[in-house]
């Protein structure tokens, strides 16, 4: 029907930019929280099953080689609404304030013709109201796993009216995403809906559906899980992020969240109290404690993600019902990645795999062959000037990414970028800095991987052919060195295309070690770096 009315007005007026905007694709953006890719069955988990994520996989392409730019939350969103690296777009870390009034991509979209709206996680301050969205509803700062207060902005006004909901947090955003595409949206326009979860983030508060999802199976431990750092440098020493030392007991669930109603209490101490009953019998010390504690955590994290899953199962198939699906781009993606009790760790930040890595699956059936995969180097900061030249923008010469439309038709540019540059900032030297990852930047090609935490000038190496996991760094085995001299001019060529700061010396003087491994003459060349 539709296609026959483009043919014959297209005969009788030619080229209509009215019909032009119509042809354009919708876009819907599904966005997760430390959602790492080793908890999706596309990417060969085994942990648990994705299905529904798997379909966009199935159905479209999926990225193998996606890196976020600095691993943390409200820097990855800046970079994904700037398509700028955090230097650039002034969000260095959590807690900065969004300069809400900089070129970002949905205002660019908003202004050609697009109905744009953000719905469930935002993440970049409270300040002021989304901007550039005709529609936002969104949780305050991370926002609780029950029973979240959102802030809704329709017509793009900036005024932004409160709304408490009763329920489980994924569930809601997906009600919300599903209202306005169903009711709210001008549906004479393309949409691109930003639907974002909060989901899988810490502290993994699985809903109702899911309380005792695993209750009866081991989840395998990664290979890792009892890393000591041997031929790591200071950073990995001395980051507070272990499972067996960091993890609080709400994080394990040995005191129930306290967002819950009454309700919905008695339902999670029903489902909680008797496995906590039976850890408290046991009396673990040592080994045994910190492999109970990995269990609790990764059955947790992945109940979350299950919910994650189902309801992304429910927007998929509206898009299906409605005749949408055609001509939507659905892309999926997360913040960064996570550590899965790899290296022993939860959380995020370092350069290493798990959570340098972002999931990236995108299904167009219109352009993308089922089934494809792509090993590029990609990145968070192409997913602004992707969403660009998917609607027939000219990217702007300021962006710093590169649009991926070619790679999703199946053509890699024979210039695509061989080397992908990485900073993290989040270390403000003092024992209050979440987590305590020093500040580092570095380089990875397709087989190589070249870290510099720049305030104590250390450096690491690892070949990921040869040690995926990054368990050895060879950055002092002499057969490396000519390696070394090109990562390292790489790292200076990128850092002159990316004008990046010399950030050495942001950070006053070293913390004392949380973890101290002396090593000597070390104490000495601190002395000297102040
Ligand atoms: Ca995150």
């Amino acid at each position: 029907m539709h296609r026959l009315f483009f043919v014959l007005t297209s005969l009788v007026l030619g080229a209509s930019p009215l019909l032009a905007a119509e042809s354009r694709p919708n876009i819907l953006f599904i966005f997760t929280d430390d959602h790492a890719t080793h908890s999706i069955s596309a990417y060969g988990s085994k942990i648990n099953q994705t299905p529904n994520l798997d379909r966009i996989a199935n159905e479209g392409m999926l990225f193998r080689n996606c890196f976020c730019t600095n691993s943390i939350c409200g820097p990855s969103r800046a970079v994904i609404q700037t398509g700028k690296y955090s230097h650039k777009n002034g969000f260095l870390m959590n807690g900065n304030k969004f300069d809400g009034t900089q070129q970002t991509f949905p205002k660019l979209l908003q202004a050609a013709g697009y109905e744009t709206a953000v719905i469930g996680k935002w993440h970049l301050g409270e300040h002021m109201a989304p901007q550039g969205y005709n529609y936002s509803e969104v949780l305050v700062g991370q926002g609780p796993y029950y029973n979240p207060l959102m802030l809704r902005d329709v017509h793009g006004s900036g005024n932004q009216e409160r709304t408490k909901y009763t329920g489980y947090t994924t569930d809601i955003i997906t009600d919300l995403a599903l209202e306005w595409l169903k009711n709210s949206r001008d549906d004479s326009k393309p949409f691109m809906l930003m639907y974002q979860h909060k989901a899988p983030h810490r502290e993994w508060c699985p809903g109702p559906k899911h309380l005792t999802m695993y209750d009866d199976v081991e989840i395998p431990e990664p290979d890792n899980l009892f890393d000591n750092y041997d031929t790591r440098g200071r950073a990995a020493h001395e980051q507070d992020m272990t499972i067996a030392k960091t993890m609080t007991p709400r994080d394990l669930k040995l005191t129930p969240p306290p967002f819950l109603n009454d309700e919905q209490r008695a339902v999670w101490n029903a489902a909680y109290e008797p496995k906590n009953e039976v850890f408290r019998n046991a009396n673990l010390e040592g080994d045994d404690l910190i492999r109970w504690k990995y269990q609790r955590y990764i059955k947790d994290y992945l109940r979350c993600i299950a919910s994650v899953d189902d309801n992304v199962g429910r927007v998929l198939d509206y898009l299906e019902e409605t005749g949408l699906a055609k001509n939507t781009v659905v892309m999926y993606s997360s913040d960064q990645g996570f550590y899965l009790g790899d290296h022993g760790w939860f959380d995020k930040r370092f350069m290493y795999e798990e959570s340098y890595r972002q999931p990236l699956m995108v299904r167009w059936p219109e352009q993308i062959k089922p089934g494809s995969v792509s090993d590029a180097l990609v990145s968070n900061v192409d997913f602004a000037e992707t969403f660009l030249d998917l609607a027939g923008l000219d990217i702007p010469a300021d962006m710093q990414g590169y649009s991926l439309v070619p790679l999703l038709k199946g053509e890699t540019p024979a210039d695509w970028r061989k080397a992908h540059y990485y900073q993290y900032y989040e270390f403000l030297n003092d024992r209050k800095t979440p987590h305590m990852v020093r500040r580092h930047y570095g380089v990875r090609t397709d087989r190589y991987k070249l870290i510099h935490y720049y305030n104590v000038d250390e450096w690491e190496l690892y070949d990921l052919e040869a040690d995926p996991r990054e368990m050895r760094n060879i950055y002092a085995e002499p057969q490396y060195a000519d390696i070394i001299k090109q990562l390292k001019q790489q790292i200076t060529d990128l850092q002159g295309e990316l004008e990046v700061p010399d950030d050495r010396g942001s950070v006053e003087a070293d913390p004392p070690c949380l973890n101290p491994q002396p090593k000597p003459g070390r104490r000495q060349k601190q002395g000297a770096e102040k």
